[in-house]
């Protein structure tokens, strides 16, 4: 249940072998994959894309027949916001020396790393990036990237949990530098491309945005999916295998097998008769609150370049927006002729408040802050506030322990799973490719 990309792909990937029906909550599907089509310009609601590099996501998006569409090259030039000035992210170690993200003794403090002894031990992402790479590298380089994908306090975030290839590479390696040396070996030995501590692929959607998606799957799933029906609790059918689920609105449905696809705060409520210790372990997951302001304008109203991906802001800067993505260069045709569409996002697990103003005190902020740090003056021409009172499932250090413990009690209850991004991975990739696995294993069951 839960119609989400977790919920409406594990039933494509099972639509082969058993008869899945998906229970969705809302009016339509998709969760957190919302495109908005006005005034010209395509704007999304939450999700902005997905990296080309799982083979899982565009095995799916071909099989329905999409064609993906892979960001323009100008987003290959990232910035960060340091000191009232967009710096230029490196994008190779060569670049990385003559760039101004890192003081010389910032650049040296990195060098160093191969020498900095292993932890085999997780940490919070803070104490990680600090002992590994340094504070400066922490608070310039890893901390705007904790806050651009998890809107995440990497004080608080798990290494191991949110970023699992990098606490790997320590641990088998025992340094970040080395690992990359070792792969990149590897990866030239076997003819494959550049090997990076960062998640690499190429951001891509559709040209009609990341809803198409959902359609498509909508469109196959049919009959299938049923929107309206929040689930309200489930039931083991006693004397029998199987599941009693309760709607709040339609007779009980039975199944043999039920698959809770819901945020974690949800899957509490559903749990909260059938298993209360899975309930407690699932109901303190915190979503932070972020908003996504679309603001568009005429091409010369800006006074800085737009021909790159955006930038992002670290927290140590003290300004009050997580970043700006400059969505019309990375994906072309997203404005109307002579217009760029830009996207802020303001929030997260260090100023969720901040995304909680009224849309009025929201755009004045994000204009300010706009204005203080980029000379922008001009009122836009177009304006869309997303809101997501709980926007992105964290994983804080101890993640691991609660999977382990909801592990243990999931097992007590045959034909009965959980999954999601409140679990093993935040991404949309992560959520297909867990579904895959998932309905693998209940394919063997079934
Ligand atoms: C602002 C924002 C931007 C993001 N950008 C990206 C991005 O660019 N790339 C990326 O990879 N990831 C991004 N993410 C992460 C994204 O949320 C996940 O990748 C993915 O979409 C989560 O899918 P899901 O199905 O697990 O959960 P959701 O999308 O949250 O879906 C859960 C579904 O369950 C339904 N539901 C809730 N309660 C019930 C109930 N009781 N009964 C039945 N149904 C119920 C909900 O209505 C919802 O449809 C972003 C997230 C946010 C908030």
């Amino acid at each position: 249940m839960g119609g989400g990309i977790s919920g409406l792909s594990l039933a494509h990937f099972l639509s082969g072998s058993a008869d899945p029906v998906v229970l969705e909550a809302d009016s339509r599907p998709g969760g957190k994959i919302r495109t908005e089509k006005a005034g010209g310009y395509i704007c999304e609601w939450g999700v902005n894309g997905f990296l080309d590099n799982r083979p899982r996501t565009l095995q799916v998006a071909g099989g329905l027949g999409l064609k993906v569409l892979r960001s323009s090259d100008s987003a290959r030039k990232r910035f960060i916001y340091l000191k009232g000035h967009l710096r230029l992210l490196p994008e190779n170690p060569a670049s990385f020396l003559t760039s101004g993200v890192l003081s010389p003794l910032g650049k040296l403090r990195i060098a160093l790393e191969p020498f900095i002894a292993a932890n085999k031990d997780d940490e919070t992402l803070a104490g990680f990036a600090s002992r590994r790479l340094g504070r400066q590298a922490y608070e310039n380089l890893i901390d705007p990237m904790a806050s651009g994908v998890f809107a995440g306090n990497p004080e608080k975030m798990s290494v191991e949990s949110c970023f699992p290839k990098i606490k790997a590479m320590e641990r088998k390696y025992g340094s970040l530098i080395k690992a990359m040396i070792a792969l990149g070996k590897e990866a030239k030995k076997s003819g494959k491309g550049p090997v990076g501590a960062g998640p690499g692929g190429v951001l891509s959607s559709f040209s009609g945005g990341m809803e198409e998606l959902v359609t498509a799957l909508r469109t196959v799933l049919g009959e299938r999916l049923k929107t309206g029906f929040r689930v309200a609790g489930i039931e083991k059918i006693e004397g029998g295998s199987g599941y009693r689920v309760h709607t709040e609105k339609a007779e009980a449905i039975e199944a043999d097998a039920v698959v809770l696809a819901c945020p974690a705060y949800e899957a509490a409520k559903i749990l909260d008769g059938f298993d209360k210790g899975l309930a407690g372990l699932v109901r303190d997951i915190e979503y932070p609150a972020v908003s996504v302001v679309s603001l568009g304008f005429r091409r010369e109203k800006l006074p800085f370049p737009v021909d790159a991906f955006g930038f992002l802001v670290p927290f140590r800067e003290g300004r009050k927006i997580l970043g700006m993505l400059y969505d019309s260069s990375i994906f072309p045709e997203r404005a109307p002729e002579g217009h760029v569409l830009l996207r802020v996002m303001a929030g997260g697990a260090r100023a969720s408040a901040l995304a909680m103003l009224d849309d009025e005190k929201l755009l004045s902020l994000v204009m300010g802050e706009l204005g203080g740090m980029l000379g922008l003056k001009a009122n836009p021409d177009f304006v869309r506030v997303f809101r997501h009172e709980r926007a992105i499932p964290q994983y804080p250090l101890g993640h691991a322990e609660r999977l382990k413990k909801m592990d243990e009690k999931l097992a007590a209850h045959r034909g009965f799973f959980i999954t999601g991004n409140a679990f093993r991975g935040i991404a949309l990739n992560d959520c297909i490719d867990n579904s895959f696995a998932l309905a693998q294993n209940i394919g063997k069951m079934l």
